[in-house]
């Protein structure tokens, strides 16, 4: 896939211009979504799942399994590289937050509770991510 691209950092004003008030809440202000709210639940076709804020691509769909917790489930990022964590601490107990490494917007969190081949389970707001099924293009990164 080659290298990340460089990082991309805007004010959370110029971002509130661009997103909607749901993914710019999640993404950008700490919220998270409420679980089977989001469509991308249920897509099982092949393609790719890029950040909807920057769009830089984060899982493909073969990475994708169903977890059974209500939000988009993947057990591997397309390249580890594109993911940056930090421990969260805000349920009391040390969880590992992950977020675009390339714009910084929240995506998630990652449990080591998934299945084969990595074990890992990148637990996903669906707001976060835009689905591009395979075939058609991926959108531009946006800067
Ligand atoms: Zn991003």
């Amino acid at each position: 896939m080659g290298e990340p691209p460089g990082p991309l950092r805007k004010p959370l004003s110029e971002w509130a211009g661009i997103l909607d008030a749901a993914r710019l809440r999640v993404l950008f202000q700490d919220g998270t979504e409420a679980p089977w709210t989001s469509p991308l639940n249920d897509v099982k076709q092949a393609g790719t799942f890029i950040c909807a804020a920057c769009y830089l691509p984060l899982f493909e769909a073969d990475a994708k399994f169903d977890s059974g917790t209500g939000w988009p489930s993947f057990f591997r990022p397309i390249d580890p590289a594109r993911i940056a964590t930090q421990l969260d601490f805000k349920l009391g107990v040390p969880r590992t937050e992950y977020h675009c490494a390339r714009c910084g917007g929240h995506q998630g969190h990652v449990f080591d509770d998934g299945p084969a081949p990595t074990g890992q389970r990148y637990c996903n707001n669906g707001v976060s991510l835009l689905f591009v099924p395979q075939g058609q293009p991926l959108p531009a990164l946006r800067d």
